[in-house]
């Protein structure tokens, strides 16, 4: 307790106080005119540890206690200059006299004065004559209530700063409905003057929907005294507020209500929610929301015995689209899909296939070009090959889209429930595998899914990943089939075909397992082993003396694609040491089309390095021969259909002579492929086609069995 009371920063501080448990030391103020009882006061009070100070009347006591600021005044009534009422009141008005403990000094039977004193501010009075003995007890206890005063108040202080830092709207309502105290929160919805809200009924200030359910949730509180929390939602001016109430009873006979506006926080959960299950670009619900919407779908369809059934469609070419066209274009193309797919649901449901009022249905993107659309019968199946062409049919026409028109066409897979799958996981592979065999047979294609599909994928699959380890276990080959020349009959070049030595099934034969390598991206890797050993066979031959000077090397599209592609064969043909002239690549019609600006490129720099290029299956691919003369080839082979039925079917014997006649024309050499018998060789012959190859010269074969050949054709 300091006895300066000098606040130099001009603060109005609280009253500073005592120990809680030990009021020895505080300063008491004793003021009365007769000096006899001041001193008796003085000694009564000393005597118990406090200190004095004196003021002789109440103007005096207004000075001192502005010098020392006293832990409680002792203050007589009747005093010249200012008497003890006006002294209390001015008193109180000071900095720190709000709370400070006064104690009137009255006579017994003056009941008019204890009246007047506790007007004037006085907080107790005490009685004259004065009882010395318990003088010192009751200022002790004087202290001590006003100390806990003071906290009380400390701590209501804290808790309203504390409430009203809180952005919640807070209503004070009574058992009867009123409300008794209320503070705006931050949002908007809900801001009001105090006046208009207390003393008043939730109905009328409060919208009415929510008045009702927040009136109804009090007395629910009322009765159960537990505290409850609901959500309410109100519309406002075409505005909607979302509000959090928590109701908490306090005491018998009130109830607060805690509002949180949490309309900012819903409209973000929701955007969040949006976003996660919707396709951004096309706006149609996603995967996530896809695999809920069938779970949920198929949980009551397997008590109902109901129908379900998936399709999935991806687009054919899309990706060459995107890449040649650009994304906009892409995008543009995939959003008008979107809009295709629900004109056909739409032509579906309204048409005799059309399922009814019954039928639910599911357009959804499940990313890139590939979208899904679910139909749901409780009673009937569903019409898949019905439902499959009309969608078709919306992609029969073309598009325009930013100045081009484009035709699009989509593979179509489907599986139904319950008979292909009861989970959503099988349902979405087994449309997924129907899909991708209506892929392969060709484009704009649909099929439903079968058992067998699954046990060709699984197969494939094992083969996938067995080829994997194929190349490092070395169960890969290369047979050599000769290439003869049909004007001296004598066995010119080879061409390397590869074989898998498989552990468990034995020999497995390109068709098979060259698609799975190019879709995987092994044929890189393969394709340059192939190179190599290939390489490496025709040095021995040549080393060794044999008359033979070409090898002829298939080559994938895929491995073309590589960007250093041309770097990776210059590096196999120079470790061998081999002259770049005893190569020959073949490539089908199809891998010079794809990409043909780059094909044309890249084949020059293969040329001008002195390697050979033949077109293999000359025939079956879409080029023409007049766009062959813009790549730098060098022969073309005759698809072996066109050889098998020459004797037979006069079309293909036309085809065959019009190459040959168009080939030598562009001074391009022909090899036959698959020549049988020696009337088709007799007929190749007579057309000068200048080369054959096929199982009448030799079958692929081993290496050692093809040097036979050779020295046989050396004796
Ligand atoms: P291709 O390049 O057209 O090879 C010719 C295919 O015709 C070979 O089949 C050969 O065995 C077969 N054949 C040859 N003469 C006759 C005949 O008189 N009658 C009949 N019916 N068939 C004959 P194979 O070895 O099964 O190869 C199939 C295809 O696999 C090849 O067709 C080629 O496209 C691909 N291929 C083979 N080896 C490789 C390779 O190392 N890399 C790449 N990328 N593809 C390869
Ligand atoms: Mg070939
Ligand atoms: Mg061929």
């Amino acid at each position: 307790m300091s006895l300066n009371n000098s606040d130099s920063l001009g603060h109005q501080p609280d009253l500073p106080f005592l120990d809680a448990d030990d009021c020895s030391g505080a300063v008491v103020l004793v003021v009365d005119d007769d000096p006899t009882l001041r001193l008796l006061m003085k000694e009564a009070l000393q005597q118990v540890g406090f200190q004095v100070m004196e003021a002789r009347d109440g103007q005096d006591a207004i000075d001192l206690f502005q010098q020392i600021i006293p832990d409680i005044i002792l203050m007589d009534v009747s005093m010249p200059v200012k008497n003890g009422f006006e002294a209390c009141e001015e008193i109180r008005a000071l900095p720190y006299g709000r709370y400070l403990p006064i104690l009137m000094m009255t006579g017994l039977d003056d009941m008019n004065r204890v009246k007047q004193a506790y007007k004037a501010g006085a907080t107790d009075f005490l009685v004259k004559p004065i009882n010395w003995v318990i003088l010192g007890h009751r200022v002790r206890y004087m202290l001590r209530s006003a100390k806990t005063l003071e906290q009380l108040r400390e701590s209501q202080k804290n808790n309203q700063a504390l409430i009203d830092s809180l952005p919640d709207t807070i209503v004070k309502v009574a058992i009867n409905g009123t409300v008794l105290d209320y503070k705006a929160g931050d949002g908007g919805s809900l801001k009001m003057d105090k006046k208009d809200v207390i003393g008043y009924k939730l109905d009328a200030f409060l919208p009415k929907t929510l008045a009702t359910e927040l009136s109804g949730l009090v007395l629910d509180v009322f009765k159960s005294g537990e505290t409850a929390s609901k959500e309410f939602t109100i519309k406002l001016k075409r505005n909607k507020y979302v509000y959090e109430g928590r109701l908490i009873k306090i005491g018998d006979y009130e109830v607060v209500c805690i509002l949180r506006d949490i309309t900012e926080r819903r409209n973000s959960e929701e955007k969040i929610h949006y976003l996660a299950y919707n396709d951004a670009l096309t706006t149609l619900p996603n995967r996530s929301f896809f695999n809920e919407w069938v779970s949920n779908r198929l949980s009551y369809l397997r008590k109902l015995n109901g129908f379900l059934s998936v399709f999935i469609l991806d687009l054919d070419n899309f990706k060459q689209i995107n890449d040649t066209l650009g994304h906009n274009i892409g995008d543009a193309l995939l959003k008008s899909v979107a809009l295709r797919l629900k004109q056909a649901i739409d032509t579906v449901c309204d048409s005799q296939h059309g399922c009814g009022d019954e039928c639910e249905v599911l357009l959804s993107r499940f990313g890139s070009d590939e979208f899904a659309v679910v139909f749901v019968h409780p009673r009937h199946a569903i019409p898949v090959e019905a439902i499959a062409s009309e969608m078709h049919k919306e992609f029969s026409h073309s598009v325009e889209l930013l100045g081009h028109e484009i035709f699009i066409t989509a593979s179509i897979g489907s599986a139904s429930f319950p008979d292909d799958g009861r989970d959503l996981n099988a349902l979405v592979k087994n449309a997924d595998t129907a899909m991708h065999h209506s892929k392969r047979h060709g484009q704009n294609h649909f099929r439903s899914y079968s058992r067998s599909m699954n046990a060709r994928s699984m197969d494939r699959l094992t083969l996938e990943n067995s080829l994997r380890k194929a190349l490092d276990s070395n169960e890969l080959l290369l047979h050599y089939q000769p290439q003869v020349n049909l004007k001296t009959g004598k066995i010119v070049g080879a061409e390397a075909l590869i074989r898998w030595q498989h552990p468990e099934r034995g020999l497995i034969s390109p068709d098979r397992f060259i698609p799975i390598a190019e879709d995987t991206g092994l044929i890189n890797s393969i394709g340059e082993w192939v190179l190599g050993e290939a390489c490496k066979q025709m040095k021995h031959w040549v080393d060794a003396g044999y008359d033979i000077n070409r090898m002829a090397v298939n080559l994938s599209s895929i491995q073309l694609r590589q960007p250093d592609f041309i770097h990776r064969i210059r590096r196999i043909v120079s470790s061998v040491g081999i002259a770049p002239s005893y190569l020959e690549f073949e490539l089908t019609e199809t891998t010079l089309m794809r990409n043909a600006e780059r094909s044309i490129s890249l084949l020059h720099e293969i040329r001008d390095d002195g390697l050979v290029l033949s077109v293999d299956d000359f025939g079956t691919g879409y080029s023409s021969l007049s766009y062959l003369k813009r790549f730098p080839i060098d022969a073309l082979k005759i698809d072996r259909s066109f050889v098998q039925d020459l004797e037979q079917d006069s079309d293909d014997a036309a085809i065959t002579f019009a190459i040959i006649a168009m080939a030598h024309n562009l001074n391009l050499k022909v090899i036959a492929e698959g020549v049988e018998t020696p009337q088709q060789l007799q007929i190749l012959q007579e057309h000068e086609c200048d080369e054959g190859q096929g199982y009448l010269f030799g079958r692929p074969q081993l290496p050692i069995e093809f040097e036979e050949l050779l020295k046989k054709q050396s004796d």
